[in-house]
C-alpha cells in the first residue's frame, strides 16, 4: 500500500492528524500480541462491563423487531428521555423539549455535526488548552481555525473569561467547553462558567460544551452549562452514554441546542450516517429511564473510580517533584512529564519510555497541546492502576537523574 503522504489527497484533510489516544492503544495492542506485558492507560474507556439492565433492554428490543432504520435524528422516547433527564438534572436556561434533541453515533458525532454546522472557513474557534485531541481535528474539517488559549496549571489549566476574551478577535465565532476535562479532570465552578457564558452572550459566539463526564464528579456534581447560560440560543450541550454508563462500544450521544439548530444537525446526519443503531437508541432510553438502577450503578462505577484517582494520587506523591493535578472530575491524571533536553517533546519522551521499557501506555501531551505532560486514565482495574503508577515513579526517577 502506498504511504498516505504520496496520496493527492483534498484539503478537507490535509491537517487531519491519526487521533493520538487511539494510536497509543494500537501500539500497545500491538506489544501485548508480541508478549509484552503492558498495562495500557492509554484509553479513555471504562474498563466495566454495561450494566445488566441496560444490556437487558437491548435483547428485548432486538427480540422485539427494532432492528430497522428510525427516525434521523433519534426514536422519539430517547429525546424525550434526554429532555427530561436534562430537565430535571440541569434545570436552568427553560426546559428541554424532545425537538431540541438529536441523537448521534456517540458524542463524538454529536460534537463533529455541531462542529461542521457552526464554524467554517474565516471563523476563529477559542479552544482552552489542553484540551481533548479531537477538538481541535473536528474545528479545522470544518476549515476554521482553531485559537489554543492555555490555561494556568496552577488553576487546572481551566480557563477564565477573561482569558477567552483576550484571545477573541472580530472573527471570534465560538468556544469549545469541556467540564469535567479530558484531559485535566479538571471541573468549572457555576460561577467560573456563568461568567464564560455570560461573555459568550454578550459578544453572539457560540458555546459548544461537551458535558460527557458530567456525572463523573468527586466533590458535589458538576454544573452544567444549561443551569447558568443566560439564555439557550447559542449553546450546544453535549453528552451521550459511554462514560458515565460504561458503554464506550454502544455509541449513543446527543446533541441538545435550539429547535432550529437541531432540524439543520438532523438534516447534516441524513446524508452521512443516518440513525444511531436502533439497539443502542433502545438500550440508552433504559439507562436515561430507569433511574434508580441506573444511579446505583453509575454511583457504584465513580466510587470505584475515586478509589483508584486515590490510590494513584498517594503513590504519584511519594515522589515529591512529580506535578499532578488532582482530579475532580472524569478518570484522567495529568502530570507534567521530567524534562527533556534539546528541544524534544518531554511528555513524547517520558511516554515512550514508560511503554517500551516500563510497559505501560499513556497519552502524550502533545495530543492535547501540552508537551511537557502526559495523561493516564485510572479507568482500569485498581490492580493495574497501582502497578502502572509505580511504574511511572520509577521512569520519572530514571528519567530526571
Ligand atoms: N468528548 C470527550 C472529552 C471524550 O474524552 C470522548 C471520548 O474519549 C468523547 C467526547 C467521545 O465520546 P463518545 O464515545 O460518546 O463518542
Amino acid at each position: 500500500m502506498p504511504p498516505a503522504s504520496t496520496i493527492p489527497l483534498s484539503a478537507n484533510v490535509a491537517q487531519l492528524r491519526e487521533s493520538a489516544t487511539i494510536a497509543v492503544s494500537q501500539r500497545a495492542r500491538a506489544l501485548r500480541d508480541a508478549g509484552r506485558d503492558i498495562i495500557d492507560l492509554g484509553a479513555g474507556e471504562p474498563d466495566f462491563d454495561t450494566p445488566e439492565f441496560i444490556r437487558r433492554a437491548a435483547q428485548r428490543a432486538m427480540d422485539s423487531g427494532a432492528t430497522r432504520y428510525t427516525a434521523v435524528e433519534g426514536i422519539l422516547p430517547l429525546r424525550q428521555a434526554v429532555a427530561e433527564e436534562a430537565s430535571h438534572r440541569w434545570a436552568g436556561a427553560g426546559r428541554v423539549q424532545a425537538d431540541e434533541v438529536v441523537v448521534s453515533t456517540g458524542s463524538k458525532q454529536a460534537l463533529f455535526n455541531a462542529c461542521f454546522a457552526l464554524f467554517g472557513p474565516g471563523d476563529e474557534v477559542l479552544i482552552p488548552t489542553p484540551s481533548w485531541t479531537s477538538y481541535y481535528e473536528m474545528v479545522t474539517l470544518a476549515r476554521a481555525s482553531c485559537v489554543p488559549v492555555v490555561g494556568d496549571p496552577a488553576n487546572g489549566f481551566k480557563v477564565t473569561a477573561d482569558m477567552l476574551c483576550a484571545h477573541s478577535t472580530a472573527r471570534t465565532r465560538g468556544l469549545m467547553l469541556n467540564s469535567p476535562s479530558n484531559p485535566t479532570g479538571s471541573v468549572y465552578s457555576a460561577v467560573e462558567l456563568r461568567d464564560i457564558l455570560a461573555l459568550a452572550a454578550e459578544r453572539g459566539w457560540w458555546t459548544i460544551s461537551d458535558e460527557i463526564y458530567i456525572r463523573i464528579a468527586y466533590g458535589a456534581p458538576a454544573t452544567s452549562t444549561l443551569q447558568v447560560a443566560p439564555s439557550r440560543e447559542r449553546l450546544v450541550v453535549v453528552n451521550g452514554v459511554a462514560k458515565a454508563y460504561a458503554m464506550t462500544g454502544w455509541r449513543i450521544g446527543w446533541t441538545i441546542s435550539v429547535a432550529p439548530l437541531a432540524r439543520v444537525l438532523t438534516a447534516l446526519q441524513s446524508h452521512t450516517t443516518s440513525n444511531a443503531s436502533t439497539i443502542s437508541q433502545h438500550a440508552a432510553v433504559a439507562a436515561l429511564t430507569m433511574r434508580d438502577a441506573a444511579d446505583a450503578a453509575v454511583g457504584a462505577m465513580v466510587e470505584q473510580f475515586r478509589t483508584r484517582r486515590d490510590v494513584a494520587l498517594g503513590i504519584l506523591r511519594e515522589e515529591p517533584r512529580i506535578q499532578v493535578l488532582s482530579p475532580e472530575g472524569a478518570f484522567y491524571l495529568f502530570l507534567r512529564a521530567p524534562a527533556a533536553e534539546g528541544g524534544a517533546s518531554a511528555g513524547d519522551r517520558f511516554a515512550e519510555h514508560l511503554l517500551e521499557v516500563g510497559g505501560v501506555a499513556l497519552v502524550p501531551g502533545t495530543a492535547f497541546m501540552a508537551p511537557d505532560w502526559v495523561r493516564v486514565s485510572y479507568a482500569a482495574k485498581q490492580s493495574q492502576v497501582e502497578e502502572a503508577t509505580h511504574r511511572v515513579v520509577q521512569a520519572f526517577r530514571t528519567l530526571s537523574r
